[in-house]
């Protein structure tokens, strides 16, 4: 029986978080949830499994396809470009997604419960990031006591990158050898591989690594 489950999208942060799991963890002890939810860039759930895979840990994708039917967002909205800065009215980027990781953290819980799983993993972080509030600490603990209570089981979520800055995140990548699976994650806004480099989400990760001083190792795939 596992025990952890990492909250796997594909990118970056999530795939750092499966290999801080891991070492937290042990081998072998870890599994992956993965959430189809209608994102416009399929690319993000080729890339989830491709981590997964290599990393050696089982993989679940859940689909949930009630979020793209609510649409209004530029992850799941073809008709909606992202844009740069955020919207006057929410004070929030277009890219966010309401109730995105409330939904996911709440499922993988449901997820974890049968399987007398008692640990999730998230790559949220409140730090250097584009402000979304359900990434902020106060979320996730209020979240955190709200799956204890309403499902009467003990269960911890993590945070490893909370307060890390993007720089510290690559840094911590390199620390626990995953700088070789970054190269099978996806961060580009406008699902375009290798990245567009221009998108707020292609610039966010160039900055990190440049910051680390350490070469994406997604620029270097072919
Ligand atoms: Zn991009």
């Amino acid at each position: 029986m596992s025990q952890a489950l990492v909250v796997l999208s594909g990118g970056q942060d999530s795939t750092t978080c499966l290999y801080w799991a891991l070492r937290q963890f042990g081998n072998g002890q870890v599994e992956a949830v993965t959430f189809d939810y209608g994102q416009r860039h399929r690319l993000e759930l080729d890339c989830a499994a491709r981590v997964a895979a290599q990393a050696g840990v089982p993989q679940t994708v859940l689909p949930i396809n009630t979020l793209a039917a609510l649409g209004g967002n530029a992850l799941t909205e073809t008709g909606i470009p992202v844009q740069d800065g955020v919207d006057v009215q929410t004070g929030l980027p277009n890219t966010f997604v309401p109730g995105r990781n409330l939904i996911f953290l709440t499922f993988a819980a449901a997820l974890a419960y049968p399987r007398g799983i008692h640990h999730l993993v998230t790559g949220v972080a409140q730090t250097d990031y584009s402000g979304y509030p359900d990434c902020r600490q106060a979320t996730i603990q209020a979240l955190e006591q709200a799956i204890q209570l309403g499902m009467a089981y003990d269960l911890t979520i993590h945070a490893p990158l909370m307060f890390k800055s993007k720089a510290d995140t690559v840094r911590m990548a390199d620390e626990l050898g995953a700088l070789p699976a970054l190269a099978d994650t996806h961060t580009c806004y406008n699902g375009v591989r290798p990245p567009c480099g221009e998108c707020p989400a292609c610039r966010l990760r160039a900055r990190g690594f440049a910051e680390a001083g350490i070469a994406d190792p997604l620029l270097a795939v072919p």
